[in-house]
């Protein structure tokens, strides 16, 4: 499969890009900075020569995205999978008083509007691939009976998230193409902290097999968790 991967240079987006490579996919790893990327990920490009592509791109700047589709037009002419995996959490322990409106729309520009700016300019390669899936890396913070007392932007970010995934959903139900909005469990990443209970690379590991339609969907709904059973709205 050739599969869209974003935020690829570090935590569990490194891990799916890993992950994918070791299963034979073809990756464009999207990362902010390339220079950087290269030091970080050189033992990766050594070994995936041939199927890792390393890709500039900001999910905020549309114009960044405009010249990855291009380039992915170029180099494969069709997707078969995106994985929205970047995010951020900002503010986390603010309460609503202290919150800097700025930071909270930069947490939708990057955790939601990302995602659907994505979608938005790859579909037309996408609709060109086959088994298609579009997984969009969501939250239990989105949950809305969740149980985190503030996180207000990250968890409204990933609530709007599973809402776009859904509608998402229905709009490419007859074209056969998944869709879902997955929890990927308290990671160990830089985001997650290192008290956290599960390895990214078990849940990179889970979420591949998702992309690929290994794993039996038991939820009617987009937003499920890494073993495929259904998140709380
Ligand atoms: P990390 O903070 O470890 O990594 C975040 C990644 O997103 C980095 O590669 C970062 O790149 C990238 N990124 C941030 N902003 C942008 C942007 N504007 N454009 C492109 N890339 C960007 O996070 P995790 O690996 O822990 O999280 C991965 C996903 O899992 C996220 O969607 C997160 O919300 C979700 N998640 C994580 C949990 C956890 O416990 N860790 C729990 C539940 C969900 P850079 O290095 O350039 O900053």
């Amino acid at each position: 499969m050739k599969i869209l991967i974003t935020g690829a240079n570090r935590g569990l987006g490194n891990h799916l890009t890993k992950m994918a490579l070791e299963k034979g996919h073809s990756v464009a790893a999207g990362v902010r900075s390339i220079k950087e990327a290269e030091q970080q990920m050189k033992h990766l490009k050594d070994q995936y020569q041939n199927t890792l592509l390393l890709v500039e791109l900001d999910v905020t700047s549309e114009q960044n995205i405009n010249q990855v589709v291009n380039q992915i037009e170029k180099q494969w002419g069709y997707l078969d999978s995106i994985i929205n995996n970047a995010a951020i959490m900002i503010e986390r322990e603010k309460t609503v008083e202290d919150l800097d409106m700025d930071k909270v729309r930069l947490t939708f520009e990057v955790n939601t509007f990302g995602p659907m700016r994505i979608v938005q300019h790859f579909l037309p390669l996408i609709y060109a691939g086959e088994n298609q899936a579009i997984i969009n890396i969501s939250s239990e913070a989105g949950t809305i009976m969740n149980a985190f007392p503030t996180n207000y932007p990250y968890s409204m970010s990933k609530t709007a998230l599973n809402m776009f995934s859904e509608r998402l959903k229905e709009y490419l139900k007859d074209k056969r193409i998944r869709v879902y909005a997955v929890h990927p469990g308290w990671m160990k990443t830089d985001m997650g902290g290192m008290e956290a209970p599960y390895e990214p690379e078990n849940t990179a590991a889970k979420v591949i097999n998702i992309m690929e339609g290994k794993v039996k969907s038991y939820s009617k709904i987009a937003f499920i968790d890494f073993n495929g059973r259904p998140m709380p709205l």
